[in-house]
């Protein structure tokens, strides 16, 4: 608030009370810092060319154009020494507003841009005092039944195992009680968790019953606003002939999905984990039911990034050029990576488990994802959440529940947390993402370091803030 007060103030002024010559700069080089960011970022944001061409970056700064630059005016144009009050900006107003800021402003600066000062850990906590986690654990199961209706359940036939009884368990069951288990350890250390949702209800609060019980026809044409899908599904979906199993993926879950991240948001987290279990690509259910155990175990983690060109091309994509914008300019996205980076690397001592390998030919992979440059396993995806979310994410697969080792372990039933019954597996993945917030918060009490090494550093860039004010000027 005092930050919206603060620009409503100066744009009444303007620059009319600015007075260079009397103004002390800080001596920081903005412009390479923010360049030298953009530069890196961009590489792990656009997967295809039909992306990146919609994006400039000059010696000014940087533009982002509608579709192609070749074709159209830039929609957002931020200069260098914008870009931390740009920064200020994303903590402090709903996105819609800033958008609106960004079109009126056009080509000139800000209002009253005198900070010259750069903001490398938009969240500089280094400890767990203070510290905000939002977690959302996969799915929303909560008994075998459910489990079966979302597809993300495992049944292994006894005789692999030399047992009469099949070995059961579903990953909605895993995750939630992991959640559960790093809260206890979070919490301990005096951090604040939120989870997304409670267990067996999806972030609105029911669950898909429940939900079948109110007006749903109202989300169903909702959805198809928001191109959830397209006017023969809708029709599908409303016909009232629909299966569970579509009803539940195409309206029930995205709105869920838009219930998660609203909820992470409102919470304003200083970092989110997703929690999942990973499965083998492509294996086949026999028997209706039973899944064939795999010799293959392993593990990755998503962070955002890897925009196609049809996201972000045209004049209703808006939203997703401006989260494209958001990770180009903010830390968020190389405290992801940072934090994602520490996930795989505690999955790999801690709990053994490797990460996919980066020669692997899965689709995910070579079609929709950029592998991350800190850590193998580490994949920039565009994902719903890991683009909605504001602020560090990474969200986790850890492990194959169709491993033939990992069967008997996470079949177990040898552990009860928050009511819940499940496996001990469970600690050691939640230890694994304990010990990853952990090293982050090491991460950002090294950056804070470095900033105020940086911040020693004596440059005098007086001058070339008066050559930027002089050009705008005579654009004005
Ligand atoms: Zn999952």
């Amino acid at each position: 608030m005092k930050l919206i007060l603060k620009s409503l103030f100066l744009s009444v002024f303007g620059l009319a009370l600015f007075d260079v010559s009397a103004q002390k700069i800080e001596p920081i080089p903005i412009k390479k810092f923010y360049k030298d960011r953009v530069t890196r970022n961009l590489q792990f944001l656009c997967k295809e060319a039909e992306c990146l061409d919609n994006i400039v970056v000059n010696e000014r700064g940087l533009y982002m154009y509608p579709t192609s630059q070749r074709v159209d005016k830039p929609e957002f144009i931020l200069y260098w020494r914008e870009m931390s009050h740009f920064n200020g900006l994303l903590d402090e107003m709903p996105h819609e507003e800033i958008i609106e800021i960004l079109k009126r402003k056009g080509s000139r600066y800000f209002y009253g841009i005198k900070s010259t000062h750069v903001d490398p850990a938009k969240y500089p906590v280094t400890d767990y005092l203070g510290l905000k986690v939002a977690i959302d654990p996969g799915h929303m199961a909560s008994n075998m039944g459910e489990a079966i209706l979302e597809r993300r359940y495992m049944k292994v036939e006894g005789v692999n195992y030399d047992r009469n009884s099949d070995i059961e368990f579903f990953e909605a069951n895993l995750a939630y009680t992991t959640a559960l288990r790093l809260k206890e350890l979070l919490e301990d250390k005096g951090a604040e968790v939120m989870l997304t949702h409670d267990y067996g209800k999806s972030a609105m609060g029911i669950n898909y019953y429940e939900w079948l019980e109110t007006d749903f026809k109202k989300d169903i044409i909702a959805g198809y606003k928001n191109e959830w899908y397209n006017r023969e599904k809708f029709n599908y979906l409303l016909s009232g002939e629909a299966t569970d199993f579509v009803m539940f993926n195409d309206v029930f879950l995205n709105k869920d999905f838009v219930a998660r991240a609203n909820r992470i948001n409102a919470f304003k987290p200083d970092l989110t984990l997703v929690i999942h279990y990973n499965a083998s690509e492509g294996s086949q259910r026999y028997d209706d039911k039973y899944l064939p155990p795999v010799k293959e175990n392993y593990s990755m983690v998503f962070v955002p990034g890897s925009f196609l060109g049809f996201e972000v091309d045209g004049k209703d994509e808006v939203d997703q050029r401006f989260e494209l914008l958001r990770l180009l300019v903010s830390s968020d996205l190389e405290e992801s990576n940072v934090f994602a980076s520490n996930i795989m690397k505690a999955l790999d001592k801690e709990l053994k488990v490797d990460a996919l390998p980066s020669d692997n030919t899965f689709t995910f992979a070579n079609k929709y994802s950029i592998l991350s440059d800190m850590a193998e396993g580490v994949y920039h995806r565009n994902l719903y959440l890991t683009r909605a979310v504001k602020g560090p994410i990474g969200y986790a697969e850890a492990l194959y529940q169709d491993n033939i080792d990992e069967i008997p372990l996470l079949g177990k039933k040898d552990y009860t947390v928050g009511g819940i019954t499940t496996s001990s597996r469970v600690k050691e993945v939640a230890k694994v993402y304990f010990s990853a917030i952990d090293q982050w918060l090491k991460y950002n009490q090294e950056f804070t370091k470095k900033l105020d090494a940086l911040y020693d550093d004596k440059y005098g860039d007086e001058e070339i803030y008066a050559e930027e004010l002089k050009e705008q000027e005579s654009e004005n």
